[in-house]
């Protein structure tokens, strides 16, 4: 059951559809302070705006009371703070909120916030639409249309940090909205920049998950950057074929080449690496399958996180049985596998990546 969609449930501004300002939420902390020393005004204001906007969640200059009113009338004509709208609000009873951002070109990306115990994490897109062309999801039915900037990647998180309550605050960031984000990799590391930086959002690394398909050369940027992100690596099939059949992609790189590159990020970070799993019914939910997945990861320090599939309309993919669900996890667990089936939250919502998009009829 799809809960109704809430048009008007927006927490921070909509902009309005055309203003050339720059988008504040592009700068880091020493671009803002470049551009204040322009307009000679001392460095330490920098922190400060950055404090109103990432911690004490500021929807306007207007709100920035210690900053000299010039000063803030400058930023105003200079600079937009949001500049996306929110095309439709989807909260589900089990505490998740799904956002659908229309972005100033008419593009739209999803994210979702899901709360869990004391855990407020985020799920954050990192492009329009997405090249990898996985079978089963909808985000990548139409391919990509571009890479998000990184003030279009803050200011999901900013919109989603905008619905807690004042005494909460966000806890964990997973790049795993629509989009590639190792295909995107400055602008999200630009933006996860902000989120970790304790003059941002003050979120450590070792709360952020970077998920991927698995492109090599960029997973080894990403290990060089030095920065102890989580990396989650997207597996959805244990052997060549399936694997090229289910993520395409994956015909031009091989399933060997994937699993090298993680094992180099886990030389280079010891952060235990994770392999997702979309469990589709019928497709690679066998005991077989199970067993092959067991070989490829006995021996790596993993955990593989399980997600039965969520049925997506116009798609040909079927949620998985009870039975094969737990057939494959104990053929796992016998096997010594460290794996997690992950809760479905949000089913009541379009929970699946691009779902809401599709089913709005938003830009393919
Ligand atoms: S599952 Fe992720 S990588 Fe695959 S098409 Fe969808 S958004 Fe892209």
């Amino acid at each position: 059951m799809n809960l109704p969609v809430l048009q008007s449930d927006s927490r921070l501004p909509n902009a309005a559809a055309s203003d050339d300002r720059q988008h504040l939420l592009d700068l880091s902390l020493e671009q803002l302070q470049g551009w204040l020393a322009e307009k000679k005004q001392p460095k330490f204001r920098a922190k400060q705006i950055f404090h109103w906007l990432y911690q004490k969640r500021a929807r306007s200059f207007d709100e920035m009371s210690d900053l000299p009113k010039k000063l803030r009338h400058q930023l105003e004509e200079s600079f937009v703070v949001f500049q996306a709208s929110e095309a439709a609000v989807q909260s589900s009873r089990d505490g998740t909120d799904k956002l659908l951002v229309r972005l100033p070109d008419g593009g739209e990306v999803e994210c979702v916030l899901l709360r869990d115990g004391h855990r407020r994490s985020i799920c954050v897109s990192s492009q329009v639409g997405c090249a990898m062309g996985c079978v089963f999801c909808a985000s990548g039915l139409d391919g990509v249309d571009r890479n998000l900037t990184r003030g279009e990647i803050v200011e999901q998180m900013l919109r989603l940090q905008a619905r807690l309550d004042d005494g909460e605050r966000l806890s964990h960031i997973v790049m795993m909205g629509m989009g590639e984000p190792l295909a995107n990799l400055d602008r999200v590391l630009g933006a996860l920049e902000t989120a970790r930086s304790a003059d941002g959002l003050g979120i450590s690394p070792r709360r952020i998950t970077i998920s991927t398909v698995g492109l090599p050369p960029a997973i080894d940027r990403l290990a060089n950057s030095g920065v102890p992100y989580n990396l989650a690596v997207s597996l959805h099939a244990p052997n060549e074929e399936l694997r090229s059949q289910l993520v395409p992609v994956n015909k031009k790189i091989g399933i060997d080449a994937v699993l090298e590159a993680a094992d180099r990020y886990f030389d280079a970070n010891g952060r235990r690496l994770t392999f997702e799993y979309v469990l589709l019914g019928g497709v690679n939910d066998d005991i077989d399958h199970a067993r092959q997945l067991a070989r490829r990861l006995r021996n790596r320090n993993v955990m593989l996180n399980v997600i039965p599939y969520n049925a997506v309309e116009g798609l040909p993919y079927e949620t998985p049985s009870k039975q094969s669900i737990s057939q494959f996890r104990e053929t796992l667990e016998s096997a010594g596998v460290n794996v997690m089936f992950r809760q479905r939250k949000g089913d009541e919502i379009d929970a699946a990546c691009g779902q809401l998009r599709r089913n709005r009829g938003g830009k393919q």
